[in-house]
């Protein structure tokens, strides 16, 4: 496995390090986004943050505006605590990881076993969807996790745990994917079981979803001479984040007009947002009055920016 890893491996750029604090930036980033969309943040992030002191240094305002998209804004948060606390106490090691505020068991192992070369599994969906396969294993949810943590462990060669990880990981990526699994590339086919008796579209069994919930909200955008009204979000979601006052229900009354809709999916939210647009007379304080041109500079989250161009496109018809 690690040899083929080694010949077929994807060559990404924090795969070229044991750098602690990039291993641990390509980690953060990679939780619940996939290698395609990481990769721009994460070159364009070492490029501003290129070592752990900068990004210590770094105004957290900075750092969202870096991760901007990239959801989930609570890691870039905890990813910039940590970088401080690094620079003056060091970087943990081996079980320590777990210590730091924010890193999951995953994100501990792959980071022991990558940077300290230490014998952890790594086990994300990849390496179960490969076990699962690999043992046959009917199992889902926690169940199915800690058999193919001990499946990983008992496999894994002690002098290079850390590229095994990776090794897997890229295995189900690429070659027992999801949907269409490559089998007659697989390095491990011989040792599959799943292979032996095709049972691999059946494998691993899916978990139960949960139930979508549906949210509607108004975003309600303040424009004074083409300039918007921003403030700092309040909300869980995008708390610390720039963006426009958000109600579930709004009553804009006869001065704001519709910009348009759209639908923005968060975690198992899947929000309508309606966008309304209202021109004020003067620059009320409260607000932070922004060019559009000069928006990119704010931490906006995803659903603000599309919000601020439909408004935008809405003022340059009325100009
Ligand atoms: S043989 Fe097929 S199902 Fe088995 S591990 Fe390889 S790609 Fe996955």
């Amino acid at each position: 496995m690690v040899d083929w890893y080694a010949k077929n491996g994807r060559p990404l750029p924090w795969r070229k390090t044991k750098d602690p604090y990039l291993v641990l930036v390509s980690e953060t980033m990679l939780q619940q986004t996939t290698v395609a969309s990481s990769l721009p943040y994460y070159e364009r992030w070492v490029e501003r943050f290129p070592d752990v002191g900068s990004l210590a240094s770094a105004d957290i305002d900075e750092a969202l505006v870096y991760w901007a998209g990239l959801g989930y804004y609570s890691r870039c948060h905890r990813l910039h605590e940590i970088a401080k606390l690094a620079t003056f106490a060091g970087w943990p090691k081996g079980e320590g990881w777990q210590s730091l505020n924010g890193i999951g068991p995953y994100t501990a192992a792959a980071m022991a076993s990558i940077c300290d070369g230490l014998p952890f599994a790594a086990v994300d969906g990849n390496v179960e969807r490969v076990y699962a396969r690999v043992c046959a294993d009917p199992e889902s949810g926690s169940r199915l996790k800690s058999a193919a943590k001990r499946w990983s462990e008992a496999n894994m060669p002690k002098d290079t745990p850390g590229e095994w990880n990776q090794a897997v990981m890229e295995l189900g990526a690429t070659i027992c994917r999801p949907r269409g699994p490559k089998c007659l590339e697989c390095p491990i086919q011989g040792h599959c079981q799943a292979f032996r008796d095709s049972s691999q579209g059946r494998l691993p069994t899916p978990k139960p979803k949960p139930a979508r919930i549906d949210i509607d909200m108004s975003i309600h955008i303040r424009v004074h001479k083409m300039h918007f009204g921003l403030i700092k979000l309040e909300s869980n979601w995008w708390k610390g984040l720039w963006g426009f006052p958000i109600v579930e229900q709004l009553d804009t009354g006869p001065a704001a007009r519709l910009s348009g809709s759209f639908s923005h999916v968060v975690t198992r939210h899947r929000i309508k947002f309606t966008v309304w647009l209202e021109a004020l007379e003067s620059c009320s304080p409260e607000f932070v009055w922004v060019h559009p041109i000069e928006l990119h500079k704010y931490a906006l989250p995803a659903p603000f920016t599309r919000a601020a161009k439909l408004a935008e496109t809405k003022l340059l018809e009325t100009v």
